[in-house]
């Protein structure tokens, strides 16, 4: 075995547990962080490196083909490829906002399309690598597992549901019942999840399956669990290799549980280490103003930290009031410097739809990063000629009920200043025509 990978504590970066072991977290309560061996990393220059993935990006050769796989060496370093379960995820397009970005007075604006992806969202990254560890360990017969569990808010569900259905595994999935989107709720069902829509809120979920996976006949999958951080963490490996290994100014990204900002930062982390980069981009952590019990603590300098009861938003993904991993996001926020916005439910749906109308097709969690980049750029404080990337971290469609309430002006509350709706006519030619030409005088200068 020429590299290694255990779990050790996150907080004092020490103990040492086998990756085979289901274990969540410390003795003293505290999560767990994937530690990697650098000195045997670092055996391979940074070229040699950069060279490897590089040829691996989106090729054939399976499973390193897929944007997680094709970093093996620096996620599951010694996993059989015969017990991987990979859906072909990452490797999403990097899409350049020309016209959003001229509009914002920032041409060097891109939207990483992580909900680009298998089962529309960034989980998919995460998720490979969890139920591959989990398939390996029930091959190996090392432990007895029955099946996986997870609370969501709709998107890790739809990842654990086909990632364990593709491998054939049982899984269970604990939801908010009422409050994720129709598409996300069919995600599970259809992948044959035992699919249970609980009354309670997000965090209500959260404790529940932590309390059916302590005997651990239940594997855990949500991302307390750190195995779905190293998939995740590639994300920001990934926007390097698409700039051919520079580093942004900027990275906005929404957070709910807060295990996707951990992440990226690890990922840029360990290639600062590996000596791929030289720094570490600007991160802001992007909140909705009805869920943003981050925001609040960075805005006492980090001091204190309140779980809140999260709100109605139409970034319902993100509605998480006690985020699981904070300790974790806090812990590199402040080593970095970073930042966290918020964006209020009418800032974040014109955010959107301001960004729909240049090509994108974003869901309201993008639509929370893209607003709080704006407020930025507003402030003055993300700049002309700098390099910015939206982290998009779900697909359009998986949110297309709210999106289509904005353009219908459904939105309690809200004023749809940007709504295009569908224009109901007589099947004639003369209604059509006019209707055309009445348009045309609008658009057309
Ligand atoms: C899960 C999720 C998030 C938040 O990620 P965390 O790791 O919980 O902070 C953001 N957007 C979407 C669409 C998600 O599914």
């Amino acid at each position: 075995m020429k590299y290694d990978a255990w779990f050790r504590d996150s907080d004092s970066g020490t103990g040492r547990w086998e990756l085979d072991e289901i274990v969540y977290r410390s003795p003293s309560g505290g999560l767990l962080e994937v530690a990697h061996d650098l000195n045997a990393l670092k055996g391979r220059s940074p070229a040699a490196w950069m060279q490897l993935w590089d040829s691996r990006y989106k090729r054939t050769m399976w499973p390193f083909g897929s944007g997680v796989w094709g970093k093996k060496e620096l996620v599951l370093p010694n996993i059989p490829d015969s017990d991987i379960v990979s859906l072909d995820e990452g490797a999403t397009n990097l899409f350049w906002a020309e016209r959003f970005g001229r509009e914002l007075g920032i041409p060097d604006l891109w939207v990483k399309q992580c909900g680009v992806s298998h089962t529309g969202s960034f989980k998919d990254l995460g998720m490979t690598v969890l139920v591959s560890q989990v398939n390996h360990i029930i091959k190996s017969g090392k432990q007895k597992i029955m099946g996986v569990a997870c609370a969501s808010t709709g998107d890790t569900s739809a990842a654990l549901a086909a990632y364990c259905a593709a491998a054939g595994i049982t899984s269970v999935v604990l939801l908010p019942r009422g409050k994720i989107s129709p598409a996300q709720l069919i995600q599970p069902i259809a992948n044959n999840s035992l699919t249970l829509a609980l009354d309670t809120d997000f965090d209500g979920c959260m404790d529940l399956v932590q309390q059916l996976t302590e005997d651990k006949k239940l594997y855990l999958a949500n991302s307390m669990n750190s195995l779905r951080v190293e998939g995740q963490k590639t994300v920001g490996i990934e926007i390097c290799q698409q700039f051919d290994w520079e580093i942004p100014d900027w990275i906005f990204i929404p957070g709910g549980n807060l295990g996707n900002v951990s992440a990226l930062y690890k990922g840029f982390e360990e290639l600062k280490d590996l000596g791929i980069i030289t720094r570490i981009p600007r991160i802001v952590c992007c909140q909705a103003e009805a869920a943003n019990p981050l925001y609040r603590a960075y805005k006492t300098g980090w001091k204190e930290f309140h779980a809140i009861t999260a709100a109605e938003t139409q970034a319902s993904a993100i509605r998480i009031g006690n985020p699981v991993s904070r300790s974790k996001a806090i812990k590199a926020l402040m080593k970095y410097d970073g930042r966290v916005e918020q964006a209020s439910e009418q800032e974040l749906a014109d955010a959107s739809a301001r960004a729909d109308r240049t090509g994108l097709f974003n869901c309201p969690h993008t639509g929370v990063a893209l607003a709080s980049m704006i407020k930025y750029i507003e402030r003055g404080e993300v700049k002309k000629g700098e390099r910015v990337v939206v982290v998009s971290t779900a697909h359009g469609l998986k949110f297309g009920n709210v999106k289509a309430d904005y353009h219908m002006g459904k939105l309690p509350g809200i004023v749809s200043t940007y709504a295009n709706p569908p224009v109901e006519l007589k099947a004639d030619r003369q209604s059509v025509y006019d209707a055309v030409m009445r348009h045309m005088d609008k658009t057309v200068g």
